[in-house]
């Protein structure tokens, strides 16, 4: 994904609100599936901007656009949308995304014509006014397991007397297939799991309510048109399947997961919820943020060439910067902000978002589009960086 005009860090948008935003400036402009508060499920597509929503729908009435243009934002904006979510859009390719993006940008930038600008405002929601659901009709749902830092950190609790790292995590990115029905949007209450656990040094299960939740700081990647059944995603097609990404927490019950999961893997110490974002940042949002994957220097295995490229080698990983805050009861009746207790970087997961893609796809699996793939924990060299308790 090469830098282009949309990616220009002086570009600014007439909705004023957008520069210097932190989250929703105009290089940015996530996706999402959103309505109004108080209205009665009237489900659109939207983009951040600023403070504000664009109702891409209203855009659509406007007929601002024309060619592929407005053909993209036919995708993304009409009637399939009520049924499908941002699946039919994710599903129309690479080509209809950089269309829509760069329609957008166009006419939001500070140079659109004052007529253009009117038009557009008519479109706008205030953030405020807004709530949101799932953007996607959620079909699939596989949770990957790619920060070496957090993988020795889980090793040295769930088996202290053994190698921290399982032989085969330098060789793949690990993953099990999750459970999508119970995959909600960012705020969606949820009930404290039952289920088994065998406390330390007791002989026989105990059943009961969750003692050990614990959140887990991942990102989600939706995918994009999908491949066929038996035909594997090359490493150098793969970045092309991925839509965008979101913010995703991984709810995990660890006195019930360590319990269950020898030797099948996880079940209900993690398919009680699971938390997206409502926005997700397309991958050419990202562009500006590539940075090379996690070196491995000798004698750490190197990738199989199947999951070895030039291309993921020096532009493979992601510089995301992220943060996590625990807003307890006590501290919302004191009015007190949350209490950072983790700070890190996508960038020292050890497997790409590309190399989860042909993994994932290369014994025959079809991703289809709108599939939701967790990345994994993402924790950092040090404990202050860690992304789980
Ligand atoms: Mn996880």
């Amino acid at each position: 994904m090469k830098l282009n005009h949309t990616h220009d860090p002086a570009a600014r948008s007439w909705v004023a609100s957008a520069n210097g935003h932190a989250d929703f400036p105009i290089q940015n402009l996530p996706y999402a599936m959103f309505g109004k508060k108080g209205e009665y499920l009237h489900w659109r597509a939207g983009v951040a901007i600023g403070d504000q929503v664009l109702d891409l729908t209203a855009l659509h009435g406007q007929q601002l656009l024309s060619g592929l243009e407005a053909a993209a934002l036919e995708v993304a904006a009409g009637p399939s949308q009520k049924v499908l979510g941002l699946n039919a859009f994710m599903a129309s390719g690479p080509q209809t995304w950089t269309a829509l993006r760069h329609a957008l940008f166009a006419l939001l930038s500070a140079d659109a014509p004052a007529a253009t600008q009117a038009a557009v405002q008519a479109c706008l929601v205030p953030q405020a006014d807004a709530v949101y659901r799932l953007p996607v009709n959620l079909h699939n749902y596989t949770d990957f397991y790619t920060s070496i830092h957090h993988a020795r950190n889980v090793g040295r609790i769930a088996r202290p007397d053994a190698d921290p790292l399982t032989p085969n995590f330098q060789w793949l990115p690990i993953a099990y297939h999750g459970r999508a029905s119970s995959v909600v949007i960012s705020g969606t209450p949820f009930h404290r799991p039952m289920g088994q656990a065998l406390p330390p040094g007791a002989k026989a299960p105990v059943y009961g309510p969750c003692a050990r939740l614990d959140f887990e700081l991942e990102m989600g990647i939706y995918i994009g048109q999908g491949n066929d059944l038996g035909q594997p995603v090359p490493l150098e097609r793969a970045e092309d399947q991925i839509f965008g990404m979101c913010l995703l927490n991984d709810w995990s019950a660890r006195d019930h997961q360590f319990w269950e999961m020898a030797p099948l893997g996880p079940f209900l110490g993690k398919n009680f919820c699971t938390s997206v974002s409502p926005w997700i940042v397309t991958l050419e949002a990202l562009a500006p943020f590539r940075v090379p994957a996690v070196e491995r220097p000798a004698p750490e295995p190197q990738p199989l060439p199947y999951l070895d490229s030039e291309h993921n080698r020096t532009l493979g990983g992601l510089d995301v910067q992220l943060a996590v805050g625990i807003e307890s009861a006590q501290h919302r009746a004191q009015g007190l902000a949350a209490s950072e207790i983790s700070r890190t970087s996508f960038r020292h997961q050890y497997w790409t978002v590309a190399q989860m893609v042909t993994q994932h796809t290369v014994g025959g699996c079809n991703l289809q589009s709108g599939d939701l793939l967790g990345t994994g924990t993402i924790s950092g060299p040090t404990p202050d960086q860690s992304g789980a308790i």
